[in-house]
């Protein structure tokens, strides 16, 4: 994974498309071959921070407290730090971030014209797709572990082949949920894509294939 070093890199798509899953698997392959690539997922550094309690964490948490979205700034001041931590100094991948045409541009602002963002990879897969991947996840309620009904299920219906433990369905899978989710992503983030075409550092990567057939053409799309 050489080859991805000084990617700067953010995973587009929609709920499902499996970008978290590729981004760790990406930044697993990266850190065996000795070029690190750091996972940001924006989602696990908010609640790491909040609960860290450091100085943003007590920020987010306080608009979090009022029911308030965190505001980008605070956000990006977050991305920002991350992205000067030593793992992640050769390359990078964001995920979850941005989500709204405001969000790019603040963050091609905070990056600046030295160091701007080299790939921006689509995740492709049709909603019909999203769908079944999404009603169908499982998490275990113990340790965590994420399952599904079709595509991954357990040898028990029902209980986490890891630990035993009952699996549930958390309450954004659920379908009313998941189809406010699309639409929001259709609202919001879809426009990103012209966006990042018109920048040209848009590419397409079709996701609904096996996962490991889209990890492989993610490598070549990252050299
Ligand atoms: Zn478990």
């Amino acid at each position: 994974m050489a080859q991805a070093a000084g990617s700067r890199c953010v995973f587009l798509g929609a709920p499902g498309a499996g970008k978290g899953t590729q981004a760790k698997k990406v930044a697993e392959s990266g850190e065996a071959s000795g070029a690190p690539i750091a996972h940001i997922s924006t989602g696990d550094m908010l609640r790491a921070q909040v609960s860290a309690g450091t100085e943003l964490g007590q920020q987010a948490k306080s608009f979090m407290d009022q029911g308030q979205l965190v505001p980008d700034e605070v956000i990006i001041a977050m991305v920002q730090e991350r992205i000067q931590q030593p793992d992640a100094s050769s390359a990078w991948i964001l995920d979850g971030f941005p989500r709204t045409l405001p969000q790019a541009e603040a963050l091609d602002e905070s990056l600046g014209d030295s160091t701007p963002l080299s790939d921006v990879i689509y995740f492709a897969v049709p909603e019909a797709e999203l769908l079944g991947r999404l009603t169908g996840r499982r998490t275990c309620a113990d340790c965590g572990a994420i399952w599904h009904v079709t595509n991954k299920p357990t040898k028990v219906a029902g209980k986490c082949d890891l630990c035993g433990g009952e699996l549930t369905q958390r309450s954004d899978d659920r379908e009313e949920a998941i189809q406010e989710r699309l639409d929001a992503y259709r609202a919001q983030t879809a426009p990103l894509l012209d966006y990042y075409r018109s920048k040209d550092v848009l590419r397409e990567v079709d996701a609904n294939r096996s996962p490991d057939v889209v990890f492989e053409e993610l490598l070549k799309l990252m050299q």
